[in-house]
């Protein structure tokens, strides 16, 4: 008899929740965890400590530049980098401490080490000390997750050349930071270091900045991250990075051909995206099938080997936390025999800048490309009462619906808090609302949201405040 219904390896978000689900499904549940502590990258090196000196950057920038016009006069402000990293790293400890507590109360085992998978119903792990034992297993969740993509060439030594990990941890702000890569990650600890000093260059190979995003906000985006300050030299190819003691040449030259120019810096951030990690698992000896970029082929969360499961960033869909926790408790219900569904139109995704971008469904771009009739509704925060009041008007809300269904299939926003604001629309997408179901909801005065009420008004061509 095996001892475990199910084995979870990796104790990220897509692991944690698929713990979480299955202790209370009732499943016998083990999760192993390499790093010593839970919560993988999005707690350690990813969302919560990015965020956290997101949040401590802005009050620095915000004390040292607008306080004073709202009749706050603070004198002498200045930065202790040693406390912000520090409250950053408390923050991380209270979360990481939190998962741990959370296995307890479902019952589930932490397992501290390395697994391998040996057979489709056993996983050996490899403890801290280097002692191994077994787990015999009916189901194994693999959620192993994700690392900084490499840039060919380009050696990190997370010390003056450092990836989104090292850039956490920065122990001075560096004079010159240069950013390769133009994608959230770059661009908000790009957005971190500026705040607290730096002169911020971010290098991207393509003409146009977070190439996910609506094109309209991705325009609107970065014309405002330039007027912050950060400069951008877009449509370059880096050819190379080189380090000599303190100081850091990069090389870079058109992307469409041409003169090669070099950039001075004393740290440089490589952030061109993320690839699955899936290394000493065994997954081949096993029959787990991989696509040509390394990220594990599924069909409905079963990967090509019996009771072997993936979830999270090693399989297909956006890297995000969110995605990750929401696999994590579909695939727990499914093993459980319970229902298991995701909706993959409806993953919102947010910049944690300041202002803030968030998105969900649909952009304009993709519903051209598909040929979908759709009509658009936008509202400025310039026109709004709350944005106003807090001196916080840049950005828009803009609305995409469906003509022929008359459902909401996008939304894209830049704007203070914005963040928050887009769980609305995600609520009313999960509802098949029409924009007119949004406009005719009432919302409470004075705040941001009125301007989500006012965008869908836009698609009917009722704006009544702008
Ligand atoms: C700087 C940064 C900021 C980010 N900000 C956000 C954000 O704001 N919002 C958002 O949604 N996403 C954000 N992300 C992305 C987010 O962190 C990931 O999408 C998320 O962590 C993926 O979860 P996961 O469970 O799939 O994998 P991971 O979180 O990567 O966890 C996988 C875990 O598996 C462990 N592991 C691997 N192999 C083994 C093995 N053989 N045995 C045992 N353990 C193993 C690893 O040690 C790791 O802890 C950010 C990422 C970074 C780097």
């Amino acid at each position: 008899m095996s001892a475990y219904d199910l084995v979870i390896v990796g104790g990220g978000p897509g692991g944690y929740n698929c713990a979480i689900r299955a202790g209370q499904l009732g499943l016998k549940t083990a999760i192993i965890e390499k790093r010593g502590l839970l919560g993988g990258t999005c707690l350690n090196v990813g969302c919560i400590p990015s965020k956290a000196l997101l949040h401590a950057s802005e009050y620095y920038e915000a004390a040292r530049t607008s306080f004073a016009k709202m009749g706050v006069m603070v004198e002498g402000v200045s930065l202790d980098l040693p406390q912000m990293l520090k409250q950053k790293d408390e923050a991380v400890d209270g979360l990481t401490k939190g998962v741990e507590f959370l296995m307890k109360k479902n019952k589930v085992d932490y397992i501290k080490g390395a697994g391998r998978i040996v057979s489709p119903g056993s996983v050996e792990v490899t403890g801290p000390d280097g002692a191994k034992q077994s787990l015999e297993t009916k189901n194994i969740v693999i959620a192993t997750g994700s690392v900084p993509a490499d840039l060919p060439g380009v050696t990190v030594d997370e010390e003056r050349i450092v990836s989104s990990t090292g850039a956490l941890t920065l122990s001075e702000v560096p004079k010159k930071l240069i950013v390769i890569g133009a994608g959230y990650i770059g661009l908000e600890l790009g957005s971190v270091w500026r705040r607290l000093g730096s002169e911020v260059t971010v290098v991207e190979y393509l003409d146009r900045i977070t190439p996910t995003m609506d094109g309209e906000i991705a325009k609107m985006f970065q014309r405002i991250l330039t007027k912050q300050g950060m400069k951008f030299e877009l449509g370059q190819k880096v050819v190379g990075v080189e380090r000599k003691g303190k100081a850091v040449k990069v090389a870079i030259e058109p992307a469409a051909g041409g003169d090669r120019r070099t950039l001075d810096a004393d740290v440089v951030l490589v952030a061109i995206g993320r690839k699955p990690f899936t290394t000493g698992l065994g997954l081949e000896g096993v029959g787990v099938r991989f696509d040509q970029r390394g990220f594990i082929e599924t069909d409905h969360y079963k990967t090509t080997a019996p009771n072997i499961y993936a979830i999270g960033d090693c399989t297909h869909g956006p890297m995000l936390a969110h995605k990750a926790e929401e696999e994590g408790a579909v695939v727990a219900q499914l093993i459980a025999g319970q229902w298991g569904h995701m909706n993959y139109d409806i993953i919102p995704g947010v910049v944690y800048t300041n202002p803030e971008v968030a998105g969900v469904g649909k952009t304009e771009e993709e519903l051209k490309a598909a040929g979908i009739a759709y009509k658009v509704g936008k509202f400025p925060f310039m026109a709004n009462s709350r944005a106003r009041t807090n001196h916080e008007t840049e950005g828009l809300v803009k609305i995409l619906e469906d003509s022929h269904t008359r459902r909401v299939v996008g939304a894209h926003m830049i704007g203070v808090g914005v963040g928050e604001m887009i769980g609305e629309i995600c609520v009313a997408m999960e509802f098949g609302a029409s924009a007119e179901d949004i406009a005719r909801t009432c919302h409470a005065h004075p705040t941001m949201t009125e301007a989500i009420r006012e965008a869908a008004k836009g698609v009917d061509g009722w704006t009544m405040q702008a």
